[in-house]
């Protein structure tokens, strides 16, 4: 099998001629087109074969286009990272081209940190230890659809002192724009209202946009998508004024109706768990009890509409129902694993809310009025009565097939 395989062995007897290998490269594989595995049919050769990989970067979903309430078209989505070597790796730059090498966006060490993460670490990874495996959440946006390129071409430089010349950068990893799929066009998941906050949305929050679940032989991120709809009253509280944060009930988002965003068929349907008591998240809750009260629904273009932890004995639709774009689905309430009453919804690509893909989408119509300041100002007075500030919405209010980005503050007509 030739050079390639020299080189592999090297790595396996010794780290020194490892890092020799690493740092003189491997030489060059002789011209094998056409040559295929006899076990698997697999092609025998790789576009870069003269040298070893110090990174090796995949593509994990091909990239959604879709609109943000920001009025920019955005793709975010993720590459998996494995550090193959016994070093310790800093990735130091990120380069997106396009396939004809226009670039697209350099991304250095720190926002690179801020688009790293492990399961135990969701942003902030400055490091790959040995054979260790991260994954990089990337987001570009887009003044025009016709600005996005077909496919997204990424190299990552890596350094450490034993790599030649200090550093060494990836082979190029492509990752498709899926620039022919149509997002699906929904209405709003809630009923007509004012100061619906979009809650860990698209696309630098890190509760969803990373949940990245480990389940089977795969992992799995169903809430790529995902936003947990609160509300602010007119006085721009969750609990409302005099409540108590420890009551369902006193939330302004608590029994607020859950409407059929989408005609649709009801394909799932949880009920009976009993509202959490909201401040911290429960303990003990099971996986599959985690969305709560809940219902899944398949659009007919085959995707698929998540409604979690809503109030028990609420939910009025039943698995096989056909249901229509505004039926009322149920209310808003507090069970499975959450710490404030909510509405979580988000749409996949397959009936399992954990086992499938988040796919984004868009809603046809809503008006954005502004954003709260941030995560942290959300997490410190998300169960308190204290009103909250809004960082009002300069851009043009009224959107059209977008998604409600993070932390916006949306009325729906
Ligand atoms: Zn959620």
């Amino acid at each position: 099998m030739g050079e390639m395989t020299r080189c592999a062995r090297g790595i396996a007897l010794a780290i020194g001629v490892a890092l020799a290998l690493f740092t003189a490269g491997c030489g060059g594989d002789d011209d094998k087109s056409g040559d295929r595995s006899p076990v698997s049919g697999e092609s025998r050769s790789a576009d870069a074969g003269d040298s070893l990989s110090p990174l090796i970067v995949s593509a994990v979903q091909p990239a959604v286009p879709f609109k943000g309430s920001a009025g920019k078209y955005l793709v975010s989505y993720e590459l998996r990272l494995f550090n193959a070597t016994p070093l310790t790796l800093t990735p130091s730059r990120v380069s997106i081209s396009t396939p004809d090498g226009a670039v697209v966006r350099k991304l250095g060490r720190k926002d690179i940190a801020a688009a790293l993460a492990l399961p135990s670490t969701r942003s902030g990874v400055r490091q790959l230890g040995e054979a260790q495996r991260a994954t990089l959440y990337l987001t570009l946006d887009f003044e025009d659809r016709s600005d996005i390129p077909d496919r997204l071409v990424h190299r990552i430089a890596v350094t450490n002192e034993r790599l030649a010349g200090g550093r060494a950068v990836s082979a190029a990893a492509s990752v498709k724009v899926a620039k022919d799929f149509d997002v699906p066009v929904l209405g709003p998941p809630l009923q007509a209202g004012r100061g619906y906050i979009a809650a860990d949305s698209c696309c630098f929050s890190e509760r969803h946009r990373r949940a990245l679940l480990a389940i089977g032989n795969g992992q799995w991120l169903a809430q790529r998508f995902a936003v947990d709809w609160e509300q602010i009253d007119s006085s721009r509280r969750f609990v409302k004024r005099g409540g108590d944060p420890a009551k369902p009930a006193d939330y302004t988002i608590y029994g607020q109706r859950a409407i059929a965003a989408a005609d649709a068929k009801v394909v799932q349907v949880i009920d009976g768990l009993r509202d959490q008591t909201p401040g911290a998240l429960p303990q003990g809750v099971t996986l599959p009890e985690a969305d709560g009260n809940a219902v899944v629904a398949r659009l007919d273009d085959g995707l698929y509409m998540l409604y979690a932890h809503l109030q028990r004995g609420s939910i009025k639709v039943k698995k096989g129902d056909e249901i229509k774009r505004g039926d009322l689905i149920g209310l808003v309430g507090n069970s499975g694993n959450t710490s404030a009453p909510h509405l979580h919804f988000h749409v996949m690509d397959g009936p399992s809310a954990l086992t499938s893909e988040g796919v984004p989408y868009v809603i046809d119509e809503f008006a954005t009025r502004g954003r709260l300041r941030s995560t942290a100002v959300f997490d410190k007075y998300e169960n308190t009565t204290t009103p909250f500030d809004i960082v009002r919405f300069d851009g043009d209010a009224d959107n059209d097939d977008e998604l409600p980005l993070d932390l916006t503050v949306d009325d729906f007509k």
